[in-house]
C-alpha cells in the first residue's frame, strides 16, 4: 500500500531498474514500436487493472477505461481509441470487461448520483428497463446489479460490432474478434460471457 505520492516515484524507479536488469533491451524495443494484439475496454474502478489481472506486460494491451466500461457512439474519446487500435495498431481482439459490484451500474440503477456521472451512466438504467430486467425479479439488489453489469457488457459488444472502423477493417479483410467478459472482485476471476463475435461474421 502506497501512502505518499513520493512512494509512487520510488516504486517506479525500482520497477524500471528491475526490468532493465532482467532484460536490458526491454525499453529500447518498446520505445521503437508498440504492437499490442488486444484492445481492452474496462471500468475505471481501481480494483480492475487490465495488465495485472491478465498477466500482460507493457506493450501487450492497448487500454481504454471509463466508468462502467461504456462504448458510446457520441463519445469521441472511445471512438478515437477504437479508430487507432483497429486501423493503426491492427489489434486482433477487443475485450469489453465489466465487473460485478460496479459502482457506476449501481448508481445508474438506484439513480443515486447527479451531474455528468448521472448523464454518463443513465443509458445503463434505460438498458435494464428496456430488457425488462427489474429488481423485483431478483432476491436482492446485489444480484440485480451484477446481472445488469453483464448485460451492460453484452450491450457494448453489440455496439462495437456496428462501429464504422470495425466495418472498414472487415472490408479490407482484417478480422477482429470482440469479446465480453466480467470480472469478480470477490475472487479475481474473469468469466467469459460467451458473446464473442467477429467483425467478419
Ligand atoms: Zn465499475
Amino acid at each position: 500500500m502506497s501512502d505518499s505520492i513520493s512512494d509512487l516515484l520510488d516504486n517506479n524507479a525500482r520497477w524500471a531498474g528491475k526490468i532493465q536488469q532482467e532484460d536490458s533491451k526491454f525499453f529500447e524495443r518498446l520505445a521503437a514500436q508498440q504492437r499490442p494484439k488486444y484492445l481492452w475496454i474496462g471500468c475505471s474502478d481501481s480494483r480492475v487493472p487490465a495488465n495485472v489481472i491478465t498477466g500482460l506486460a507493457p506493450g501487450e494491451v492497448f487500454v481504454h477505461r471509463n466508468v462502467s466500461n461504456r462504448v458510446e457512439n457520441t463519445d469521441r474519446n472511445i471512438l478515437a481509441v477504437v479508430q487507432f487500435a483497429v486501423l493503426s495498431l491492427k489489434v486482433k481482439h477487443i475485450i469489453v470487461c465489466g465487473h460485478h459490484d460496479c459502482g457506476g451500474v449501481g448508481a445508474a440503477l438506484t439513480r443515486s448520483t447527479d451531474g455528468p456521472l448521472r448523464d454518463w451512466v443513465s443509458p445503463i438504467r434505460a438498458l435494464a428497463l428496456d430488457k425488462k430486467c427489474l429488481q423485483s425479479d431478483f432476491d436482492n439488489q446485489k444480484d440485480w446489479v451484477n446481472r445488469v453489469c453483464e448485460m451492460n457488457v453484452e450491450d457494448q459488444v453489440t455496439t462495437l460490432l456496428q462501429n464504422q472502423y470495425l466495418k472498414e477493417a472487415a472490408d479490407s479483410g482484417q478480422q477482429i474478434s470482440v469479446h465480453g467478459w466480467v470480472y469478480s472482485l470477490q475472487n479475481g476471476l474473469i468469466k467469459d460471457l460467451n458473446v464473442s463475435a467477429s467483425n467478419l461474421d
